[in-house]
């Protein structure tokens, strides 16, 4: 996505030469035309599958989510990183390792909202080892839910994730496919 991969060009900034920080659109501030164009997109890439809901992880993927699921007229639930007081314990949870924090945390999805014969299409912001999609991937299926595919904004195509999920069986589709960062520049494939 040409749009997409200009922005990254003008205000992405490098950080140790593997994180890539975008808050100028995505991770703080939010570009909401963008996030149209990046839903219109997601649309057009899984169009003909059957879609009844969206799953996406908070926060940065919500954005993105809530466009794609505007134009599909789908519910979009965002899996939370930690378990407000207010949601009954009838919930689904997944762990998901962050290589950035060295940790692992769950994610959790409240039952209620995710059901045998749903078709889910996952969205996340950036791909990089696979650990948050794989999680969201293993919650649709603690629901006996069907993953249509996972489409992600950024993915960062040196790190082991795209292929990791392509192997497991599912369908990735990425906007944004970076080969490599050299001397601050974003390299795309
Ligand atoms: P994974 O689980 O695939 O290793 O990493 C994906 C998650 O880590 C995303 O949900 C995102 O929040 C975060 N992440 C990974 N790499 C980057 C990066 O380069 N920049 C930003 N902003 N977030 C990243």
């Amino acid at each position: 996505m040409d749009l997409l991969k200009q922005r990254i060009q003008t205000d992405g900034l490098i950080l140790n030469n593997s994180l890539l920080k975008v808050d100028s659109f995505l991770n703080q501030q939010i570009d909401p035309e963008l996030m149209m164009k990046i839903g219109e997109e997601f649309v057009n890439r899984f169009k003909g599958e059957h879609i009844t809901k969206i799953l996406t992880i908070e926060s940065s993927g919500i954005a993105a989510s809530v466009m794609t699921g505007l134009i599909l007229h789908v519910p979009v639930i965002f899996a939370r990183k930690t378990k407000p007081k207010v949601t009954s314990d009838d919930v689904y949870i997944a762990k998901v390792y962050s290589y950035t924090k060295g940790e692992s945390n769950d994610i959790i999805v409240s039952r209620q909202f995710l059901q045998e014969g749903d078709s889910v299409l996952i969205i996340d912001d950036f791909l990089a080892n696979g650990e948050a999609a794989a999680g969201l991937a293993n919650i649709v299926e603690q629901a006996n839910a069907k993953v249509v595919g996972i489409g992600i904004v950024i993915e960062k195509s040196f790190q082991p994730g795209a292929q990791k999920l392509t192997d497991a069986g599912y369908r990735v589709e990425s906007l944004a496919r970076i080969k490599s960062f050299s001397n601050g520049q974003v390299n795309f494939l």
